[in-house]
Formats: structure tokens, C-alpha cells, sequence
């Protein structure tokens, strides 16, 4: 028996990694300024957020839990001067962004210098939009690998930091060849920043290079070089650099830049989760599904290998709807799909082809382990209670499962597990029908 919390991966996911630190520190003496910042990370972000209003208190609190993932903070509180506030969180490694009711010039780039990430002006109008953004930024970049390339060890050496000071984990490459070994091997690498003057390979060919193993929705790649050459910049975009940054750089130019380059990525993979996936359960939708299928038919027929093709139905799902009403309804599809998700292996193809019914395109299976995966994932719906407003409820599914022989077409496959889908349905529901 299983209590369901839907959870599906992203098909553009970053990378798996383990559970970071969440708790934002809130430590600003203007109340009303405090709630807002605080309500607008909560809800857009869902980040616990912790307020304190003195030193004394924020000194409390840092010692109480120990999962800080930032500490926004105002400069003017009753029991400290500035740098007191800022040597509180720096001292404990704690990023730090400041939120000042005072422009000057001079604090700014004082604070800057000291590692703190960003200095942000509580007027501008827009401010608090900016902190969400920042703070969901920096959320994001803890999930990023930035690869730097520079044959330059003081060069790397600041580029490195800065990355660091942004979240950004950060793997360096001395020269072009290493620089593509080190992103063939990690996935998890999103921004490469690359030096145009190194020996051996030159960063506009190491990006045209690159591009040949990731394309420009999985790599943002930033040129930078020092050198005055007019037509540098537009070699670096011919060759597929998404940018290009001019040495010396202010540290908040770059920031800017690759926040723009890596929120862009982002976008585009939304972009493609959005066509690819179906809204309400987040699995495949049908297109993806056709398209990915017709790939795999191909492949097998071509180079023959075992393939299942199932369709699976829910039971009586109307009657669902009809009597439990069609939100939990909802929330029973999804518990189905995250079930699926669950059951599939890493090679099985899984959608919700419409409705309440889904498709499995399983390889690799034999018909003996074929009947146990399929009877095992009827089961295991089987077994499923699902919360609603109303109690807790229980379904059951059809499956229509065939079995891919020498001559077949998606389309066949298609249509005859549809075909046994309606004999398991004829026959009493809750089954796994594979012949006839
Ligand atoms: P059978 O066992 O023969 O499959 O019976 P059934 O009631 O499951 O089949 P039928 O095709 O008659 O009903 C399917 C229902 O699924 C009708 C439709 O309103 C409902 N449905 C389709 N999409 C959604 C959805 O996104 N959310 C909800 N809540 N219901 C949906
Ligand atoms: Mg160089
Ligand atoms: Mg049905
Ligand atoms: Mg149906």
C-alpha cells in the first residue's frame, strides 16, 4: 500500500542532487519592508524564511538551525555598526545579499569587495521583484556546473571565485581538449566560459567544437578575451557562443550576463517541457510519445531486440469523477502517472495518451518478465490510495499489452494493444490482456 505525493522528474531536470540548505535569514529593521520581502520568497519561492530585526537576534537564530542558504540584510540595526552586520554572516560562510534604504557609491563597492553577492536599493522601483529573482537565481545555480577554460591560472583563479560567489559549482579546464574531456563527462555542466588566447586549441575553435557534442539549449558558452581585435566577437558568435564578454569586466557586469545566458536556458527548456509534456500529470503527452515510439519501432525492427507496446485504462473512471468529484479525479491521475513514472525503468517510454489512459513502450522484455512487469504495475495501482477532500480512494486498470514481432509498425502495435485493452474490459477489468 502506498500513500502518493506526485513527484515527476523534469525531462530538462539539472542534475540529481541531494537536499541543499533552504532557510533564508531576514535581518532588517523596517517591518514593513521585512514582510513583503518575506511573503514573496515564501509563496514564489516556498523558502522558509526567518526574520530578525537586531543583531543579537539574527546571532540566535544562526546559531539555532544550521541550514542557511542566504541572509538578506539591512545595514542599519540598533546593536551594530555595518561591518558588524556583514563580518555576522560572512564569518559563518553564509551567502549574503544586502538590502539598503541608502545609495552610496563608496559602501557599495566596499561591500562588494568583501564577498557579498549583491548590494540592492530598497527605492528602485522594482527592487522586489529583483530580490525574488535573485534569490531564486541563486537557488538555481547550486543545481549548475560552470566550466571555466583559461590557460591562465590567476585568470581561472578569479573567474572561479566569482562563479563561487553566485552558487555556481565550478570546474576548471586548463586547455581546449581538456575543457571537452571535462564536458563529456559531466551532464550537469550548463555555462562554459572560455578564454579566446590559450595555446593549443583557441576559444573560438574550442567553442565551434563544443557545439558539436552540446547543442545551445544544453550549454550556454560566454567568450571572453582582452584582446582589442573588432572581429573577435562575431567569430565567437558565428562558432555558437551565446555571448561574449570583454576583459577587464565588472564583477556585476558578468554576473549579469551569465544570469541573463543560464536564465535563458531555462526558459528554452520550459519551453520544450511545455510542448513535449502533458500539463496536469507531467508525463510525456501523446506527440512526444508517437515521436519517440516511432524511433524505438524503427530501431528494433531494424536491429531486432524484444518491445513491448501497452496501453493501460483506468476502471470505471467516470464513475470517479461522478462520485468523488472531478478535482480528485485529478489527483487520481496523477497518482497513476507518478506510479508509472516509478514502475518504468530507464529505457521504457512512458505518456498519458489522452484521458485517462497512458501508454508503455517497454524493450528489453521477454514474455515471461513482460507478464511480470505489466502485472506488477496493475498491481501496484491496484494498490494505491489516493487522499482526497472526500476520504481516501482506490482504482483499477486495464491493460492491453502486445508484443513486437519482425514486420511490425507503430501503428499495428498501436492498434492491437488497444484491441486487447478492450478484451481485459470485456472480460471483467482489472487485468493484463497480451493475446488474442
Ligand atoms: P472504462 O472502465 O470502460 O474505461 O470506463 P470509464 O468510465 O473509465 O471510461 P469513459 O471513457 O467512459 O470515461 C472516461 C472519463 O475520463 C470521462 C472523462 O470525463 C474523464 N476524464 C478525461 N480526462 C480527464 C481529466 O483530465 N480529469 C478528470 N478528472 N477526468 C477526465
Ligand atoms: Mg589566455
Ligand atoms: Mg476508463
Ligand atoms: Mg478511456
Amino acid at each position: 500500500m502506498m500513500h502518493v505525493t506526485p513527484c515527476l522528474p523534469a525531462l530538462h531536470a539539472i542534475a540529481p542532487s541531494p537536499a541543499l540548505p533552504q532557510r533564508v535569514l531576514l535581518l532588517e529593521n523596517s517591518r514593513a519592508y521585512v514582510q513583503a520581502i518575506a511573503e514573496a520568497i515564501e509563496q514564489q519561492l516556498e523558502l522558509p524564511v526567518v526574520v530578525a530585526s537586531t543583531l543579537a537576534e539574527a546571532r540566535a537564530l544562526l546559531d539555532r538551525y544550521d541550514d542557511w542558504f542566504l541572509a538578506l540584510t539591512g545595514l542599519v540595526v540598533a546593536d551594530g555598526d555595518r561591518e558588524a552586520v556583514i563580518d555576522c554572516f560572512l564569518e559563518r560562510d553564509i551567502p549574503t545579499v544586502v538590502v539598503t534604504g541608502v545609495y552610496d557609491e563608496e559602501l557599495r563597492a566596499r561591500m562588494l569587495r568583501r564577498r557579498v553577492i549583491d548590494v540592492v536599493l530598497k527605492s528602485t522601483p522594482g527592487s522586489l521583484d529583483y530580490i525574488v529573482w535573485l534569490v531564486k537565481r541563486l537557488e538555481r545555480n547550486r543545481r549548475i556546473s560552470a566550466l571555466i577554460v583559461d590557460d591562465s591560472a590567476s585568470a581561472r583563479l578569479h573567474t572561479a571565485a566569482l562563479l563561487e560567489t553566485f552558487g555556481y559549482r565550478v570546474v576548471e579546464a586548463v586547455d581546449g581538449a581538456s575543457a571537452l574531456r571535462a564536458l563529456e563527462a559531466d551532464p550537469s555542466i550548463r555555462l562554459a566560459i572560455v578564454d579566446q588566447e590559450m595555446p593549443g586549441m583557441q576559444g573560438v575553435e574550442l567553442t565551434r567544437r563544443l557545439r558539436a557534442l552540446r547543442a545551445r539549449d544544453r550549454v550556454a558558452v560566454i567568450g571572453i578575451s582582452g584582446n582589442s581585435d573588432a572581429t573577435l566577437v562575431a567569430r565567437f558568435l558565428k562558432s555558437g557562443a551565446n555571448d561574449f564578454l570583454r576583459k577587464p569586466y565588472s564583477r556585476e557586469e558578468f554576473f549579469c550576463r551569465v544570469s541573463q545566458n543560464v536564465d535563458q536556458l531555462e526558459l528554452i527548456g520550459t519551453l520544450q517541457d511545455l510542448a513535449t509534456r502533458d500539463f496536469l500529470t507531467g508525463l510525456p503527452n501523446r506527440r512526444h510519445f508517437l515521436d519517440q515510439a516511432e524511433r524505438m519501432v524503427q530501431r528494433t525492427m531494424a536491429d531486432p531486440q524484444p518491445l513491448t507496446m501497452a496501453i493501460l485504462d483506468i476502471d470505471h473512471f467516470k464513475r470517479i469523477n461522478d462520485g468523488w468529484g472531478h478535482e480528485a479525479g485529478d489527483h487520481a491521475l496523477r497518482a497513476v502517472a507518478a506510479a508509472l513514472s516509478l514502475h518504468a525503468r530507464t529505457d521504457d517510454v512512458v505518456a498519458r495518451f489522452g484521458g485517462e489512459e497512458f501508454c508503455v513502450l517497454a524493450p528489453g522484455l521477454d514474455p515471461e518478465a513482460q507478464t511480470t512487469y505489466f502485472e506488477q504495475l496493475r498491481q501496484r495501482i491496484e494498490d494505491l490510495r489516493v487522499d482526497t477532500a472526500n476520504g481516501t480512494l482506490q482504482m483499477t486498470v486495464s491493460i492491453g499489452v502486445r508484443h513486437a514481432r519482425a514486420g511490425d509498425d507503430l501503428h499495428r502495435l498501436l492498434a492491437d494493444a488497444d484491441r486487447r485493452l478492450y478484451l481485459a474490459k470485456a472480460r471483467g477489468r482489472n487485468r493484463v490482456v497480451s493475446t488474442g
